[in-house]
């Protein structure tokens, strides 16, 4: 069976990492992949007036799954609709150390599952006066039980024994009341084991225990911040893949942006983009496909190649060699 990829490279070392991930995948003699390349981001608006031409939300929308890379200024009006072409509502966040690297915490292996379509960012904003201004945060029973479905469902599909429901339902009491009442009732209902956590106190426990922690499932905003601090804890940007899972689409992304400091240098370290196509494999059905990428990448992390960001002089290509090499 063969399975259409989107490839949407995008702006700065998006156009670097891209096509790095394609080419692990391309190694992986046991699946069949046709890639069909879409333009988006700051690049394709100097040139038509449009970040996110209609021709590549039609190809991300007929896609199996997407890969996408970043978009600098444009990426707001990107990646948004890019989510919503997808039709998806969780956002998947691995954040785990590697051996062999420097890493504030080298212990660490949490998965943020955040809850993509509600919650602060509704986009629900308005100045209702000079100076005055108002945002309106929308949070649903659905979409509560939804996300938390998947968080527990994904707990459990990938052996992680626990699950901590984020929240500050002791002051937003409706809306993250609503949030934490319709997550603990999936808990229940599944009876599975979980902890729930005042998200700010979270914080600070993630930087001095990150081990404690396995699956943590987060209204939107505080999935956006917590996952960030995660990304902090185990080693920087250049190693964060994530998911966008919808019912039937999906789109993966590094978590960093475009990089305009480093593009066009050819430094740019691929780990987080192969990693996110590792997470396109088990999506599609590939586990042990996507375990075999894992591997491949740490291995290379922990005695091959590095790029600058992680203390190495090697280059993209020479790190994405190796990570081919290794498969
Ligand atoms: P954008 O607006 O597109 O997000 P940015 O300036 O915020 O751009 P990021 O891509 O978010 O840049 O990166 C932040 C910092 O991390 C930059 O200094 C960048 O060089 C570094 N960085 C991010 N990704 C990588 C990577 N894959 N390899 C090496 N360094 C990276
Ligand atoms: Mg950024």
């Amino acid at each position: 069976m063969t399975h259409e990829i989107a490839v949407i490279p995008g702006d700065g070392i998006g156009q670097a990492v891209t096509p790095a991930a394609v080419e692990v995948l391309q190694a992986i003699d046991t699946a069949d992949f046709e890639f069909v390349r879409g333009s988006a981001g700051d690049a394709v608006k100097a040139e038509t007036g449009e970040a996110l031409p209609q021709e590549t939300r039609s190809i991300a929308a007929d896609a199996d799954a997407t890969l996408f890379g970043a978009a600098g200024e444009t990426a707001a009006d990107v990646i948004l609709p890019l989510r919503d072409v997808v039709g998806s509502f969780a956002n998947v966040r691995p954040a785990r150390s590697y051996p062999g690297l420097d890493a504030v915490q080298p212990d660490t292996d949490i998965v943020f599952i955040r809850e993509n379509t509600e919650g602060v960012y509704s986009g629900i904003e308005s100045e209702i006066s000079e100076g005055v201004t108002t945002l309106t945060r929308v949070v649903t029973e659905a979409a509560s039980r939804e996300i938390a479905e998947f968080g527990f469902g994904y707990a459990k599909q990938n052996g992680y024994d626990d699950v901590t429901i984020a929240h500050k339902a002791n002051v937003m009491r409706e809306t993250d009341g609503v949030f934490l009442e319709a997550a603990s009732a999936v808990g229940d209902e599944r009876g599975a084991a979980y902890d729930t956590a005042l998200m700010d106190a979270l914080a600070m426990h993630l930087v001095m225990r990150p081990e404690e922690y396995d699956v943590i499932i987060c209204p939107n905003l505080a999935g956006d911040v917590l996952s960030d601090l995660a990304a902090g804890l185990v080693g920087g940007l250049g190693l964060l893949p994530s998911a966008n899972i919808g019912e039937e689409n999906a789109l993966f992304e590094p978590v960093h942006g475009s990089a305009p400091d480093i593009a066009g240098e050819g430094v740019a370290n691929p780990s987080a983009m192969i990693l996110s196509a590792a997470m396109l494999l088990d999506h599609l059905g590939y586990d042990e496909e996507g375990d075999r990428v894992r591997a491949a990448v740490e291995s290379v992390l922990a005695s091959g190649p590095k790029t600058p960001d992680l203390g190495g002089d090697a280059g993209t290509d020479a790190v994405t060699a190796a990570i081919v090499d290794e498969l």
